[in-house]
């Protein structure tokens, strides 16, 4: 595996790769990222690790400079995975002086309305991570659904030719997502935090009954304080989605309750 820093030298690597894989990723890995490493290691023949915490998607009183960073673990973990080159972009490069273009996908939903400018920039560093790496396919997580959501209508909207793929969420064995966030919290917090995939479900099995699955989240949320308990309508696709603070930190999570979210 190679470690590339500049926008130059992926692009040189890549002339002639054959079908490359993109997965983007702020670091800090976990068993759902590899999730992720592997499916693109199946399917390309060249597989391309993003790793950029990119300011451009953190609000002023967000985790920016408190989220969890180890490159050379990463490194380590991507190279386990199979990953043939892990990009790991300035943040002088991707947003120099004088920096100006945007892209706003309107109509995200409640996490979007939750976090104002957040899918912003997670729509603007995708655009130009697959500008840079020009991708036939790239590898985003169930778990951020309503960034799935999104990068499927930017993709649409703006012509991008790419196919995405999403793979399934990776939860602890005791059902807690994975997420790098996880590491802020502490052992009281982590046992509090499993309300939110128990309240999901719960959601999950009102559906079943026909009875609010929202209603059923915020009833067995157990004295979590949700941000929203939303269910979302993607072309046929149902989600039900939830944030909520455990202490200072944040977690979402959601469960598709019909279709397939592919
Ligand atoms: P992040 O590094 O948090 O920006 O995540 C990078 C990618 O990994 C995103 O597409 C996430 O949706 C995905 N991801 C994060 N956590 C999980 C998980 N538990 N299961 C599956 N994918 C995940």
């Amino acid at each position: 595996m190679k470690t590339l820093r500049t926008i130059a030298t992926v692009r040189q690597s890549l002339a002639g790769r054959g079908r490359v894989g993109l997965v983007p990723t702020m670091g800090a890995f976990h068993e759902g990222h590899l999730a992720l490493f592997r499916a693109a290691r199946e399917e390309c023949e060249t597989v391309v690790v993003s790793l950029f915490v990119n300011p451009a998607q953190f609000a002023a009183n967000e985790d920016l400079s408190r989220y969890p960073r180890d490159e050379t673990r990463d490194a380590e973990l991507a190279e386990e995975a199979g990953v043939d080159i892990l990009l790991v972009p300035s943040a002088e490069e991707m947003y120099p002086d004088g920096y100006a273009t945007w892209v706003d996908v309107e109509e995200i939903g409640a996490e979007g309305a939750a976090r104002p400018g957040h899918f912003r920039g997670v729509a603007t560093v995708c655009l130009k991570l697959f500008n840079i790496v020009q991708p036939q396919v790239a590898y985003f997580g169930q778990k951020d659904a309503q960034q799935a959501v999104l990068l499927l209508r930017m993709i649409r909207d703006l012509n991008v030719d790419l196919d995405l793929r999403i793979v399934p969420t990776v939860r602890d064995v005791d059902g807690l997502a994975l997420s790098s966030r996880n590491a802020y919290l502490s052992e009281r917090e982590r046992r509090q935090a499993l309300a939110l995939p128990r309240a999901l479900e719960a959601g999950r099995a009102a559906n079943v009954e026909d009875s609010d699955p929202v209603a059923a989240v915020r009833g067995a949320l157990n004295g979590l304080e949700p941000d929203y308990v939303e269910l979302l309508d993607l072309d046929g696709i149902k989600i039900l989605a939830a944030a909520a603070r455990v202490g200072s930190t944040r977690l979402i999570d959601n469960v598709v309750l019909e279709g397939d979210l592919k």
